[in-house]
């Protein structure tokens, strides 16, 4: 049986952009685009032409997509002819391949917010459509409010949403503005509204107020409708959109709705998306979302030894999905429960072959209980617990060696007079013969230390010159009789990948730094660094 097309609309960059401490430059935006297209998204929603500048210049520019582009704004204003209302004229001139419009479908608001009649409102509608497909554009309505405007008068809703689609609207969008509709009320009603207009020209726009965006979407579909609006990780004022990234995964992987649709997205780009999932974080610099569906670090994580000896024996005993196909991977956790199946499982996971009758797995197993008695927590620190691994089987070389470091914070008054705080960082390193010494101001100790650090690994220094570190977490846990910290750095390298190393100590810098260093040493062996 032939499958259904289903379409992908993503609104990242226009209700995204929404979110609190969001604020996308014409750089950002337009990397995000090439993303969304790469990942074989149909249609990419740029924002607001004429609104502000970044959107004014984004639609200027030769974007080169094969996505539809699309350009949002609002029907033309009532009591005006669309040829007479300068936001229509300038969201018809832009250089998009479609255009949303957003109009009212709530009766109350057309009353209250719009204070025109609900035939004007109609007619609004009618004559934006009109005017766009004339300029040969693509029309969607999003009509706002669609579901509480359903509730409230079903016959007014659905005649916005007939009105654009007999006006030849692509699309007619059915939005959960105030994310307030459940699922089983989604279904019903975009099942009354597909007998008024072909489900293969109505699309779902759910917003994530009661958590089930992700939900409301599956469900409009299954009810008929035909386009997916939604954000990358969820992206979205309140409480964000409906999350693409975990919405693709599910139509291609799940059988349902993998037997039924045909998406864009092929399985190739599948197995980057916790690449674009991490991708659109770094950008925001956020750090992810490690209990995320599908592309979290913990989404394929185990940790009860039981799970993990049936996990070596056959994955699919305790996952859902094989993390390869969406670009994750499979984390055993080493812990306090840890038994040895789970130290063997962790080490043919990096590749490392051993005996469970070695005598250096059941010494490892020993290190990490005693380790995790001072405060180390591996589970977090997949790098930090493969070095220690890898270190108990002989097989990492001595990079180099740190034979000093100074760090001085100092709070004076700068030239005009204002308060700061300088810290600077010393450190002696030797690589093979050569001793070398670096210094570098940072914004705090750790910055500082990590910037001198790394300013000059000698030939080690290209190895490491990507390397970035993406997050900083620190604890102060009661180990024994004393408190100690405990540092946990997340870092990131050319290819996207990010690892965890921990530090601990009774003092903070002293935890940073094994952190640190766990980190470079990681990347170096990773990176396959020569002795
Ligand atoms: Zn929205």
């Amino acid at each position: 049986m032939a499958s259904e097309r289903l379409y992908l609309f993503d609104t990242t960059l226009r209700d995204g952009a929404q979110t609190n401490g969001v604020d996308f430059t014409l750089a950002d935006k337009l990397a995000i685009a090439h993303m969304l297209d790469e990942l074989g998204i149909d249609y990419v929603e740029g924002g607001y032409p004429g609104a502000n500048p970044t959107d004014t210049e984004l639609f200027a520019q030769d974007r080169n997509l094969k996505s539809t582009f699309t350009a949002f704004g609002m029907t033309r204003r009532p009591g005006r002819s669309a040829s007479n209302d300068p936001g229509l004229a300038m969201l018809l001139d832009a250089h998009a391949d479609a255009i949303c419009f957003v109009a009212k479908s709530w009766d109350y608001h057309v009353r209250v917010a719009l204070q025109t009649t609900n035939e004007e409102n109609l007619a609004s509608i009618r004559d934006s459509v009109r005017a766009a497909k004339t300029r040969g554009k693509q029309v969607l309505l999003d009509c706002e409010h669609f579901f509480d405007g359903y509730k409230a008068n079903p016959q007014y809703a659905l005649a916005c949403a007939k009105t654009a689609y007999e006006e030849g609207a692509r699309w007619v969008v059915l939005c959960d503005t105030n994310g307030g509709t459940l699922p089983h009320e989604v279904e019903e009603i975009v099942t009354e509204v597909c007998k008024a207009v072909p489900g293969d020209h109505v699309g779902i726009h759910a917003h994530n107020d009661t958590e089930q965006a992700v939900a409301n979407s599956f469900a409009a579909v299954r009810a008929g409708a035909r386009q997916i609006q939604g954000t990358l990780n969820g992206l979205g004022e309140r409480c964000g959109n409906a999350n693409l990234i975990s919405i693709i995964p599910t139509l291609k992987l799940k059988k349902e709705y993998a037997d039924a649709f045909e998406i864009g997205v092929t399985d190739a780009a599948l197995q980057k998306l916790a690449q674009v999932s991490h991708a659109l974080d770094e950008r925001l610099n956020r750090a992810p979302d490690r209990h995320a569906p599908y592309v979290g670090e913990s989404a394929f994580a185990t940790k009860a030894g039981i799970h993990a000896s049936a996990i070596a024996k056959d994955p699919a005993t305790y996952e859902h999905v094989a993390p390869e196909t969406v670009g994750n991977k499979r984390r055993v956790l080493v812990s306090e429960q840890a038994g040895a199946s789970n130290v063997l499982a962790e080490l043919e996971r990096i590749g490392i072959k051993a005996d469970r009758s070695d005598p250096r797995v059941a010494r490892l197993l020993e290190q990490v209980k005693e380790r995790q008695t001072l405060g180390y927590a591996y589970e977090a620190a997949d790098a930090s617990f493969e070095l220690l691994a890898r270190r108990a089987l002989g097989t990492v070389p001595n990079y180099f060696d740190v034979t000093q470091f100074d760090v001085n914070v100092e709070q004076r008054n700068n030239a005009r007079g204002e308060r700061v705080t300088v810290t600077m960082a010393v450190v002696k390193v030797k690589v093979g013969e050569e001793n070398m010494i670096s210094a570098a101001e940072g914004n705090g100790p750790v910055n500082a230390l990590d910037r001198a650090l790394r300013k000059d690994l000698g030939k080690y220094q290209k190895y490491i010159d990507a390397l970035k570190l993406t997050d900083f977490r620190v604890r102060i846990l009661n180990a024994g009789t004393e408190a100690v910290t405990r540092v946990l750095i997340e870092s990131e390298d050319e290819a996207g990948e990010h690892w965890t190393t921990v530090g601990v100590s009774p003092n903070i810098i002293d935890a940073s730094f094994q952190a640190l260093m766990d980190s470079i040493i990681y990347k170096l062996v990773k990176s396959g660094a020569p002795a």
